[in-house]
This record gives C-alpha cells, structure tokens and sequence, in this order.
C-alpha cells in the first residue's frame, strides 16, 4: 500500500502532519503529500507553487515516513485529481493505492472531473475534519464503496478513519498571520521560519479582491 495526500498546503500545518501521521499509521505504510500546484476548484494561493513547495518539503524532512510528491508540480496545468491518479497508478502498477481526502473536500467530489472513475484507479481514506459531517453524493458514495480493509485490492474501497483531527486549517494560519498573530503553535518549525523569513501572508501581500 501506498497513500497520497493532495493539498493546496497554503501553507502546510500540523493539521496536514498529524492527518498524514494518522493514515500512516491507520494503512501501515508510508505517505506521500502532493502538492496542488493550481487547483482548480478553489481561489489562486497566495503563496506561490514554489513557495509551498519548499515549505511541503521543509514539513516533510523533519517527519520520517512523510514525503513531498511533485507529480503535480511537475505536470503544469489544472491539478485533477483523477489525471494524478492515472499518473500514480501507471508509476506503482497494481500496488493498493489510497489518496486520502478531509470530510470537507470529499464532501465536494461530485464537483470533481471525471469523479466516478476516481475509484476505478485508487481507495479513498476519509478523515473526519471537525465541522464537516458526510452529506450528499459523498455520503452515498461512501455507503455504496465502504471497504475497512483496503489492502485487499488495488483500488475501489472507501475506508472512513476513526481518528480524531485537529482543528487547524491553512485559511485560519493565514488570517492569523495576516492580523500580525503567532501562528507558531500551529505551524511546523521550519515552515514558521520560512514564512517568517519571506514574509509571507502579511497582509500588504494579498492581491485586492
Ligand atoms: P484552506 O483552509 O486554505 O482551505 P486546508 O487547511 O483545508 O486549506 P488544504 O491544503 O486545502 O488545507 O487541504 C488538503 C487536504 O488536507 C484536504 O483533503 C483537507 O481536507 C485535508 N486537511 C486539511 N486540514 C486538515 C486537518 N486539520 N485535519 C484533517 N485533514 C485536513
């Protein structure tokens, strides 16, 4: 098995980690977070691809079992999840694959391209973000695929994990950081320097809207 976390990671915090720890943990296998480079579904970052690059990348040589996956940095364009998919099932063959997903953007899936043959190329391990019940065609898709043992086959199983989360989120970082607060506490060492360093997310850095 090997596990994916998609984000925009704008920037990325340590509800991103502990997330990721916990899948690990939950698949025994190691995870892989991959940057979104443009996503399509949501405003332009602030920070630059680059930027949250070299943060993802800071995050993730401090944790072990933890990688940054530039496939989506690397492809150009419109990040869809389904066009990663493909990707990372022509790279790993027939191995189980699972891209892991927060209630609140799993929520959003009939919106994605292509999201009905999401499934035909990986699993999907839910993790339950505070705030964010299953509704809608999640729900029923959840229903339909849910699968607690998703080792047994390559792709097609919806496993919800039962591990709680924190409550960090990247727009409350930026906020914070943008009325002049200490994100600190929410932030790994070395993306709070680097955000500190380049000054990111103060507010004379956001474009008028
Ligand atoms: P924003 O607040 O800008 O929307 P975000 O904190 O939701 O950002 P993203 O990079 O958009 O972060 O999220 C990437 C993935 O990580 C999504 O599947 C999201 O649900 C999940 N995720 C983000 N924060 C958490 C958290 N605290 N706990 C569990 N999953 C999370």
């Amino acid at each position: 098995m090997i596990a994916f976390l998609g984000g925009t990671f704008d920037p990325v915090h340590n509800g991103h980690l502990h997330a990721a720890r916990m899948a690990a943990g939950a698949l025994s296998c190691p995870v892989r977070l991959v940057l979104s480079a443009h996503p399509p579904h949501r405003p332009a970052p602030l920070a630059s691809a680059e930027r949250r690059w070299a943060m993802l990348e800071l995050a993730c040589a401090a944790e072990a079992g933890l990688d940054a996956d530039d496939v989506e940095l690397r492809r150009g364009g419109p990040s869809y999840t389904v066009d990663t998919l493909e990707a990372l099932r022509l790279r790993h063959g027939d191995e189980p694959l699972s891209w892991i997903i927060g209630t609140d953007a799993f929520n959003e899936i009939h919106t994605w391209r292509r999201w009905r043959s999401v499934l035909d190329l990986g699993h999907l391990l839910v993790l339950p973000r505070p705030g964010a019940e299953l509704e809608g065609a999640a729900l029923k898709l959840y229903l339909e695929h849910r699968c607690p043992d998703l080792e047994q086959r390559p792709a097609g199983g919806i496993r919800l994990l039962d591990e709680a989360m924190l409550p960090v989120s990247a727009s409350a970082v930026r906020a914070l950081i943008a009325k002049g607060g200490d994100a600190s506490h929410l932030l790994p060492e070395g993306v709070c320097a680097y955000i500190k360093q380049h000054g990111l997310y103060a507010r004379s850095e956001w474009p008028v809207r």
